[in-house]
């Protein structure tokens, strides 16, 4: 065991974030290469392996001045000079040591509900619970994940309940947000976080708070989002233009029953979800958990009628955000068809066959 000191400076960090540091006594991982720095090891073992998630754990925690950053993909200019090797990042990296999950996951409740206050992609549950939260006082931010006129995934720090009028904060977005490289600042300058993710990026918010106080302390709430897999803006967008899908037409899109739809002011591009099989990035193809079994509540639309978000509730102060949202009347419930989320759930751990042992 060895204690680091290591400033909480960073690029997209506040004036007052960079003056914060914070001290942790750090239990360093083993260097498989030991010839390089941290950064280089999760470079070797993680990236260039072709298994990161893009979930941008490491952002969230490299003290590094113009350290990790998210502009496209994970990247760290110069990293041989300016890694200053505290481990930081193998230590909250889901893939590192990657133990794959899957399964349902443990929960105290699992529900079918839909919102009465709130649209989103299905019941919008997800934007329920978190203005609940905020409602509560349990929360003073919730980092949204909205979206640019290209589609491209833009993170937006809810304050208020209001600001969810803005209609682009509502529904999927099949490509990687960058969040989590938010969440450093999401902390040190708020009470109480909210953050949404996907599996993957849940599971580094798990790590986070096992390994630094501060995210324990601080970030109350991580939904998770059930999914089979992600995509490359850059990727997709060229798919999509391609199916000739016009980008300041697209109110929505949707993958369901096997079919990727994507919803316009004047019509719909429709096709088999399967076509979309050589885009699938690398980190996903090695990911067998759908129901983000990490977080405190997942919500998904599998298992449940058209309209109703599938939530799963896995922490006793997400119970209590329920017990709220039924006291003040503020969703419809329903029954969930745990049949049909099994299914998925089976049929993503399949992909532990693509994993190299
Ligand atoms: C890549 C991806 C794949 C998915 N695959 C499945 C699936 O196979 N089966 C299934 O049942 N459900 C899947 N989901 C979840 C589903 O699409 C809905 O997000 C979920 O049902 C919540 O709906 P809601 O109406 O409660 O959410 P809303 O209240 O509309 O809120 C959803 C919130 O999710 C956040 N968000 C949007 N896109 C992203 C993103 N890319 N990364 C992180 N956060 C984001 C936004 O902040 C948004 O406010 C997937 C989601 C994603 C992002």
């Amino acid at each position: 065991m060895a204690t680091a000191r290591v400033g909480a400076s960073g690029a997209s960090a506040s004036a007052s974030a960079a003056e914060a540091v914070s001290e942790w006594r750090v239990r360093l991982p083993e260097k498989p290469f030991k010839d390089l720095k941290y950064f280089g090891n999760l470079k070797a073992k993680v990236i260039d392996a072709g298994i990161c998630s893009r979930c941008l754990t490491c952002a969230a925690v490299c003290p590094a001045p113009e350290g990790i950053t998210a502009v496209d993909g994970v990247v760290f200019e110069n990293w041989e000079e300016k890694c200053l090797d505290c481990g930081a990042c193998v230590r909250v990296c889901p893939r590192f040591e990657y133990e794959p999950k899957s399964g349902l996951g443990e929960y105290l409740e699992i529900l079918a509900a839909r919102s009465k206050r709130f649209s989103g992609q299905d019941g919008a549950m997800v934007t329920e619970i978190l203005a609940s939260a905020i409602e509560m006082g349990i929360i003073d931010r919730a980092i949204f994940v909205g979206r640019d006129e290209a589609w491209r995934t833009t993170n937006f720090h809810l304050r208020e309940i209001e600001q969810l009028s803005l209609k682009t904060l509502r529904g999927t977005k099949y490509c990687y947000s960058t969040a989590l490289s938010e969440l450093r600042e999401a902390v040190l300058r708020s009470k109480g976080v909210g953050v949404i993710g996907t599996p993957c990026m849940v599971s580094g918010v798990k790590k986070l708070r096992e390994e630094f106080p501060l995210f324990r302390e601080k970030v109350k709430i991580s939904v998770g989002l059930f999914c089979t897999e992600n995509f490359h803006w850059e990727e997709l967008h060229a798919f999509l233009k391609e199916k000739g899908v016009s980008f300041e037409k697209l109110v929505k899109t949707d993958i369901t029953k096997g079919q990727f739809i994507a919803t316009m002011t004047d019509g719909e591009v429709t096709f088999p979800v399967s076509e979309l099989e050589e885009i699938i990035p690398s980190g996903c193809r090695v990911c067998t958990d759908f129901a983000a079994v990490d977080a405190d509540v997942s919500v998904g639309s599998v298992g449940s009628a058209p309209g109703f978000s599938t939530v799963v509730v896995r922490s006793a102060l997400v119970k209590e955000i329920i017990d709220y949202i039924r006291r003040n009347k503020y969703a419809d419930f329903g029954d969930v068809m745990l049949k049909v989320v099994n299914k998925m759930v089976k049929l993503k751990k399949k992909r532990e066959a693509n994993i190299k042992k």
